[in-house]
């Protein structure tokens, strides 16, 4: 079987996405493995493939048709990001911008929704950016230190965060803070806010930003809050409720970022496939190995079924069904299925898998992160352990 066929069969499984599949297909040709190659080597961001992504609507697809998107779901919306990583290209410069939209298409107030949704949709903003890690509390997200107290009609912000991705490409920022101390509630997810906030007027005015240098192409800062005013407006639903409206969003997130460790698991199949099928070693192709053959075959069934949990949360997702366990369960076996793949194909290519030109070994780094981020596999056991399987609470 040739990669192409591979491509062939993949594609067909899917008929219902075929279109998006497809039109991702066409724009990604126009940003070949050369340019994301060059984006790398410069640790630039991929502006001009954000903005032919935006141009073409594909960011604003989740947006109801009301405010000027499309409408889809995040099934489609995850459909993209796979694509995307599929094609050779990362979605993490843009991913952001769906799930922290459904985060305030599902929880804004009409008047925020109209006041932001249709600028979102037509380009004009992005919303690229999700605040939650802190530097002292880490996983442990019900302990932040950042505070917001309401005062004279506005929030006063102060406090730290850090690993916060994409803040020099957004315009706005989701930001989870507490409204109430942690001694002073009754269960600790309680007492927490979302606000939206304007990185514009942020910047400079009690928001100090330091990039994180790191292993992957991957624009992130650490966040200094000192007195930051926010108008109560930006408060996203109810005070106290951040934490409740935030999960829908993570739900989203862990699901999104496993279509695009699928993404990710193909092209390192198909590469591996392809240079197995070409490279030839003691007179033989490489792939006649079953040495060779055997554990490319075997990334390739981790993939498919870690896809089937994809969709499976997406489809729960969509139909406003409780997604938490499938969502986890999903990202924890995309990205152990991309990381397993990333490995073989590393293997495959033998030393020329060390080569830049050949991107694997930026597609290695970039999908290696996704065992830590946005929730580090342990802290997926202890979900399953404690909520489907009755186990007792570890922390
Ligand atoms: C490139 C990058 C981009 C990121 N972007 C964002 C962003 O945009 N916004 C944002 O809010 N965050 C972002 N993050 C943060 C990310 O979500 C966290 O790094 C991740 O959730 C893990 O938290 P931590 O790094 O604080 O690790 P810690 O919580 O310190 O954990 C360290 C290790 O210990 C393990 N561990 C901790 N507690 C337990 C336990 N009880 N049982 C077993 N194991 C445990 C963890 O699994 C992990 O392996 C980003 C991170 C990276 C690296």
């Amino acid at each position: 079987m040739t990669s192409g066929q591979t491509i062939t069969i993949m594609l067909n499984a899917d008929d219902e996405y075929r279109e998006i599949r497809e039109a991702i297909r066409d724009l990604c040709r126009q940003f070949p493995d050369e340019y994301f190659r060059a984006i790398d080597a410069q640790r630039a961001y991929p502006e001009a493939f954000v903005a032919a992504l935006i141009g073409a609507g594909w960011l604003s697809a989740i947006v109801p048709e009301e405010y000027g998107g499309s409408g889809l779901g995040l099934t489609a919306a995850s459909v993209i990001m796979e694509e995307i990583n599929r094609c050779g290209g990362n979605a993490a410069a843009v991913h952001g911008q769906m799930y922290n939209m459904g985060t305030l298409m599902r929880n804004g107030s009409a008047a925020q929704k109209a006041r932001y949704l249709p600028d979102i949709a037509a380009g004009k903003l992005r919303i690229q950016s999700m605040a939650v890690t802190e530097p002292t509390t880490g996983s442990d997200t019900t302990r932040i230190r950042t505070t917001a107290v309401k005062r004279d009609g506005r929030y006063v912000v102060n406090g730290q965060k850090v690993w916060i991705s994409r803040i020099q490409h957004s315009d706005l920022m989701i930001l989870l803070a507490r409204t109430t101390p942690l001694a002073e509630v009754t269960r600790k997810s309680a007492g927490m806010s979302i606000f939206i906030v304007d990185l514009h007027d942020a910047l400079g005015n009690g928001l100090s930003v330091r990039p994180i240098a790191n292993m992957v192409n991957h624009e992130t800062n650490e966040l200094f809050f000192d007195n930051l005013e926010i108008p109560a407006e930006n408060l996203i639903g109810e005070e106290g409720q951040g934490f409740r409206y935030l999960l829908d969003g993570l739900n989203a997130e862990r699901t999104l970022i496993a279509a695009e460790c699928i993404g990710d698991g193909y092209w390192f199949i198909e590469r591996a496939t392809r240079y197995a099928n070409e490279r030839v070693v003691f007179d033989r192709p490489i792939g006649q190995n079953q040495g060779v053959q055997f554990p490319i075959a075997e990334a390739f069934i981790e993939v498919e079924a870690a896809n089937l949990m994809r969709f499976k949360a997406c489809a729960l997702f969509d139909g406003q069904q409780p997604c938490g366990a499938e969502a986890n369960m999903a990202k924890y076996l995309a990205a152990k299925a991309s990381w397993e793949a990333a490995n073989v194909c590393l293997q495959t290519h033998g030393g020329f898998g060390f080569a830049t030109e050949y991107d694997i070994e930026r597609k290695f780094r970039e999908t290696r992160l996704y065992q830590v981020a946005p929730i580090s596999t342990n802290l997926i056991f202890s979900y399953v352990a404690e909520h489907l399987l009755g186990l007792p609470r570890s922390f």
